[in-house]
């Protein structure tokens, strides 16, 4: 509703903020609740196997990942998330643009990442997200705002941590496989290439995008 990525849980009596609830963490902990339900399921329905008997109320229940009528629905028939079309556009940065275009790009159109683009072959290479400019406090890099977009991202193989996963999905992919692959891989979003062969960027579903459909389809789910 209110566009935010984070909301501060704040203990009743002190008013002290305890705890960050973000998108992050409610998909997870939703994706970590229907595992542990169809793990039960599963040893249920093996019980019930073995006894003919046996009739739990807990076998009725069908809330796996899986089994979500939305969840199941492929990206061209939910359409979530945000793609470049005649009406809209996924920004996106080239490797060789400088920083501070990207923060311009960040503040001007209140988005947390940009896809990055090799401008010879026009894949995907990489993501530049707003968590990666606090690299720039660290290093006290934030005067050079003129340095490349590849330069930036190799902070992290400088500080030894290696190269990132790509996250990327295409149209064809399940909403569950998407919500699969961003709660494993930790990221706040999936961009859309128009094939893994190809890698070029066509979208981008954002775990708002996911839990925004989730929250307004919930009778549908
Ligand atoms: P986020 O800030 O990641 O929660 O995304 C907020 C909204 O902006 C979502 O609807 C995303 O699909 C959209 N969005 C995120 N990144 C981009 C981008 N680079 N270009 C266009 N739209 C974006």
């Amino acid at each position: 509703k209110h566009k935010i990525h984070r909301l501060p849980v704040v203990d009743i009596d002190t008013g002290n903020p305890l705890y960050i609830l973000t998108h992050k963490r409610i998909l997870k902990f939703i994706k970590v609740c229907m595992d542990n339900v169809a793990k039960i399921e599963a040893v249920d329905k093996q019980n019930q196997n073995q006894n003919e008997d046996h009739k739990s109320s807990s076998s009725k229940l069908d809330i796996s990942w899986d089994s979500y009528p939305l969840l199941k629905k492929t990206l061209k028939e939910s359409k979530i998330g945000t793609y470049t079309t005649s009406k809209s556009k996924v920004l996106q940065i080239f490797e060789d643009q400088k920083i501070i275009e990207a923060l311009n790009l960040f503040a001007d159109f209140r988005i947390s990442a940009l896809p990055v683009i090799d401008r010879q072959t026009n894949r995907l290479t990489d993501v530049y997200s707003k968590f990666d400019v606090i690299n720039l406090a660290a290093e006290r890099s934030y005067h050079q705002l003129d340095v490349s977009i590849k330069q930036a991202l190799s902070y992290r193989k400088r500080h030894g941590r290696g190269d990132r996963p790509l996250i990327t999905c295409v149209l064809e992919s399940t909403l569950s496989e998407i919500c699969e692959k961003v709660v494993k891989a930790e990221v706040h979003r999936i961009i859309v290439v128009d094939s893994y062969a190809n890698a070029r960027v066509i979208g981008i579903v954002s775990l708002s995008d996911l839990l925004c459909a989730m929250v307004m389809n919930k009778n549908k789910l």
